[in-house]
């Protein structure tokens, strides 16, 4: 069933929507604007002491939903696929001090070699990082992507095969992070969440839309109420496999970029009311 979303307890915005905000401007502005939940891309910790950061959230009562991104595991060079396992502990390790429990995970791809072989590398990385997750409190989140990025960002790119591979893993610090604008064109996405739900490996909602046409395939993301998915239906399957977490925002957009941030995140509040 689909409600309408009537105030802005369940709106989180990821930082690289507004990408051109420091960490500190995020989480001022956003606060400001009435959103208490964030989620981190790693790039706005580059700058800043972890320690600082927390406190940054802390100050403001910003709750952090999750750290973007870790996975790029695949690869047919060892030594890389070393590197990333080194990379996500250190993404564990970053969300863990900055109160994250999750983090989400962009799987990768190597066209090198088969998708098979991808996943199989994918699959065999996150088992590896099980126990530092474990030990660190924070769960790893696969996010199936679109299909169009099954050369290079993603060997996983239906909601039936992230939930294959997090049943085959089955562990409680493994799940799964539903972006629409990755999965909406998917015949069996309904199933698939109720599976994914029922399988208690729903652990994130994230929103924007499909722009027609999509002129970029990274950063031509819509807003939700841009474009042609239909999030209110999707968001009402997710509530209904038993989600209440939090709708994240998540706008990769070179022509909102180029916008006036504090505008924008009253265009995000409108869209999120209207189309979400
Ligand atoms: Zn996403």
């Amino acid at each position: 069933m689909t409600s309408t979303l009537s105030d802005y307890s369940k709106l989180c915005v990821h930082t690289f929507t507004t990408k051109p905000w420091n960490l500190k401007q995020c989480v001022e502005y956003y606060s400001r604007a009435g959103i208490q939940a964030i989620t981190i891309w790693r790039n706005v910790l580059e700058n800043i002491e972890l320690k600082d950061a927390k406190a940054i959230l802390d100050d403001y009562g910003m709750i952090t939903v999750s750290i973007a991104r870790g996975g790029f595991f695949p690869s047919t060079e060892e030594k890389l696929r070393l590197e990333a396992i080194d990379d996500n502990k250190l993404a564990i390790d970053q969300a863990a001090a900055v109160g994250a429990p999750s983090l989400v995970l962009v799987c990768g791809a190597d066209g090198r070699q088969s998708l098979e072989t991808s996943r199989d590398q994918i699959k065999e990385a996150i088992i590896k990082l099980l126990p530092h997750a474990k030990a660190s409190g924070v769960k790893l989140a696969i996010e199936p992507l679109h299909p169009m990025y099954a050369g290079d960002r993603s060997a996983i790119n239906t909601l039936a095969q992230a939930n294959d591979m997090a049943e085959e893993i089955n562990s409680d610090y493994v799940g799964i992070a539903v972006d629409v604008y990755h999965l909406w064109w998917d015949p069996n996405l309904e199933q698939e969440i109720k599976r994914c739900g029922r399988n208690g490996n729903l652990l994130a909602f994230h929103v924007c839309d499909w722009n027609v046409p999509t002129i970029d395939f990274l950063n031509d993301r819509g807003l939700m109420g841009d474009g042609c998915i239909n999030i209110p239906r999707i968001r009402g399957w997710v509530e209904d496999a038993g989600f209440t977490g939090f709708n994240e925002v998540e706008v990769f957009s070179t022509k909102y970029w180029a916008t006036d941030q504090k505008d924008y995140l009253e265009l995000i509040k409108n869209a999120y009311l209207k189309y979400t």
